[in-house]
């Protein structure tokens, strides 16, 4: 039980901070001011300038290699996900 706990809280606070790939798909990043809207929002909430049409994630997607498989991003020289064992 405590198991569970503790990766319930640290799957939350990884949102909170915006780092898990749930929390990423949730946002997007104004070009214009740089905070975050949430990504059913098309213009920004803070300034109103139009958002792009990639989320948080898919842009980090692009500029970062990662397992097709399990959504792990990984460095640009690994062969096998650490996560799953898919070869890269
Ligand atoms: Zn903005
Ligand atoms: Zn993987």
């Amino acid at each position: 039980m405590r198991l569970i706990l503790a990766e319930q809280v640290r799957q939350e606070s990884m949102d909170e901070y915006g780092f898990g790939p749930r929390a990423m798909k949730r946002l997007k990043v104004c070009k214009s001011c740089g905070r975050a809207s949430p990504s059913t929002e098309s213009f920004c909430t803070e300034c109103g300038a139009k958002l792009p049409e990639k989320n948080m994630f898919q842009e980090y997607k692009e500029r970062h290699k990662f397992c097709k498989s399990c959504d792990t991003v990984v460095k640009d020289d690994t062969e096998y996900c650490p996560q799953c064992g898919e070869k890269l």
